[in-house]
């Protein structure tokens, strides 16, 4: 898989990402499994993997303010 930023080669990696779910509200998923740019940093969230996040998103609702989760597969 290439970065479509820059064309290098991603590399399967590991983060922590902040998702809006609503106007005030964020959800930020640990451990989160990506496809990350060597290079220019850019990264890639599988399809299977944005499956899961969104039912996560969904179970937490948009009531949170800010909720920490652990994405687990
Ligand atoms: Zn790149």
């Amino acid at each position: 898989m290439k970065c479509h930023v820059c064309g290098s080669e991603l590399e399967r990696t590991v983060t922590s990402l902040p998702f809006k779910t609503g106007e005030d509200s964020v959800v930020i998923v640990k451990n989160l499994p990506v496809a990350q740019c060597g290079n220019c940093r850019e990264y890639l969230i599988e399809d299977v993997v944005m499956a899961r996040v969104e039912s996560i998103l969904d179970r937490i609702g948009p009531a949170a303010e800010l909720e920490v989760v652990r994405y687990a597969a």
